[in-house]
């Protein structure tokens, strides 16, 4: 059964971009609410934690670099249907593919840089978020 809750990060360099304020508009507009935020860091330990599920993947060393590479938003977002929308509502992960309007059509770069992550199922939104975030941290 779908969970109406997912887990984004605004990925380093769309932070460096000054693009926090325009995704979070993105967000709002398309029906999600904040359940929890946070501006943080990753350490090189804690983004290989966090993506080890690509850890043989070719571009993880890549992967870990970039996301320690400078402070990141960290949100649980509320909304029906959360993971799926919100995964249509990033775009695809190669932003050259990205449908028009989409936030990594908007935002992103390259495939490596490309501004923000979402969940890809209920159970890792679960676990992602309880990777950043307290029950006391959540409203
Ligand atoms: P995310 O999990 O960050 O939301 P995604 O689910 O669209 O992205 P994944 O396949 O989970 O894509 O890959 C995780 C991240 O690894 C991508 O967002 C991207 O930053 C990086 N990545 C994926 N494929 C490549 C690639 N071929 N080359 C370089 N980096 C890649
Ligand atoms: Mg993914």
């Amino acid at each position: 059964m779908a969970t109406n809750r997912t887990f984004t990060m605004i990925k380093p360099d769309a932070v460096e971009k000054n693009y926090i304020g325009g995704i979070l508009d993105k967000i709002n507009a398309a029906g999600f609410r904040i359940v929890a935020m946070k501006y943080t860091k990753l350490s090189k330990v804690e983004a290989g934690a966090f993506y080890e599920v690509h850890s043989e993947r070719p571009f993880y060393r890549e992967l870990v670099d970039y996301m320690s590479n400078g402070p990141i938003v960290a949100a649980i977002l509320e909304k029906e249907n959360a993971v799926e929308d919100f995964r249509t509502l990033i775009g695809a992960t190669n932003p050259a593919e990205a449908a028009e309007g989409t936030i990594r059509k908007l935002y992103a770069e390259s495939i490596s840089a490309n501004a923000v992550h979402g969940s890809d199922s209920d159970d890792n939104a679960a676990i992602e978020g309880n990777f950043f975030f307290s029950s006391l941290e959540r409203f």
